[in-house]
């Protein structure tokens, strides 16, 4: 499932390579995936990309009149390609760009002078494929207010990497939420953009085991899962920006230290990793050094 490390590199890549472009054609292979009416998918042709940009899980696409929110779910990708190159099996939507002027100004400074970007002078495809149709295409027409599950204010706490949670105000939304770290963690309410893969992560790098619950928390211990939380995600990004380009459909997680490394060794004190399988999903942590 992408997470908010895997969507923020989408997210910049696909504005550097699309904002100021408009929508020239738009179809879709997948209907399933697609949450509004036909015709409203087809108003999208001609209104040009003002910014493309992740809020949790979410990648928000602002037209100059209308919106788009994709939420992939467990297995949607989004891919980036010159039209007519081949479609990816199970692609469900297709938004065919034209040329544009100039690639936006506000452009993330990795995405700058990079190869994948296409020529300005010419089209851009950005395809949407999902081989288990969980994921959704939701179209936001100007002046319809159609309520998108998961993306509501009440649903929706502050986006974990995001500069404006700070410390006091992570320990204060923190005191909500008493039960199980990995389940606190993954609770967008909480804070938005984490999931199964990355909270594992998160909380091997504050050394806290997945299923202690947060209402035993020392105030230092608090902090920690703070910072490891700030840090675990910013040095992923970092990696993915130079892993993922240009094939943006590629989850890459080999470099992850233990979520879905069982059995292996602790890469911190060389202790065999666990896993557990609960409800559909692996926890993956380390009882040597996880407390
Ligand atoms: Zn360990």
């Amino acid at each position: 499932m992408p997470e908010s490390p895997d969507l923020s590199v989408v997210a910049d890549a696909l504005h550097a390579a699309i904002a100021g472009r408009s929508i020239a054609a738009v179809s879709a292979p997948g209907p399933l995936a697609v949450r509004g009416t036909p015709a409203e998918l087809d108003a999208l042709v001609g209104q040009r990309v003002a910014s493309i940009r992740r809020r949790g899980k979410f990648l928000l696409v602002d037209l100059e009149r209308d919106a788009i929110a994709i939420n992939p779910m467990l297995t949607g990708r989004l891919q980036l390609a010159p039209p007519g190159a081949a479609l990816p099996a199970k692609t469900a939507v297709v938004l065919t760009f034209s040329e544009r002027p100039r690639g936006p100004k506000d452009a993330a400074a990795w995405t700058r002078g990079a190869g994948w970007l296409l020529p300005d002078t010419g089209p851009a495809e950005v395809r949407y494929k999902d081989p288990t149709q969980m994921g959704k295409v939701y179209l936001r027409p100007s002046g319809i207010d159609r309520p998108i599950p998961g993306l509501g204010e009440a649903e929706q706490g502050p986006d974990a990497d995001d500069p404006a949670l700070t410390l006091d105000i992570w320990r204060d939304r923190i005191r909500r939420h008493p039960g199980e770290l990995k389940n606190l963690l993954r609770n967008q309410s909480f804070v938005a953009g984490i999931g199964n893969a990355y909270s594992d992560e998160i909380l091997h790098a504050a050394g806290l085991l997945p299923f202690r619950k947060r209402s035993s928390l020392a105030a230092e211990e608090v902090d920690a899962l703070y910072q490891a939380t700030r840090e675990t995600l910013a040095a992923a990004i970092t990696i993915l920006r130079e892993r993922v380009p240009p094939t943006f459909e590629k989850q890459v997680r080999d470099f992850l230290a233990v979520h879905d490394k069982g059995g292996r060794a602790c890469p911190r004190c060389g202790t065999r990793i666990t896993e557990v399988k609960a409800g559909g999903s692996i926890t993956s942590y380390c009882r040597g050094c996880q407390h």
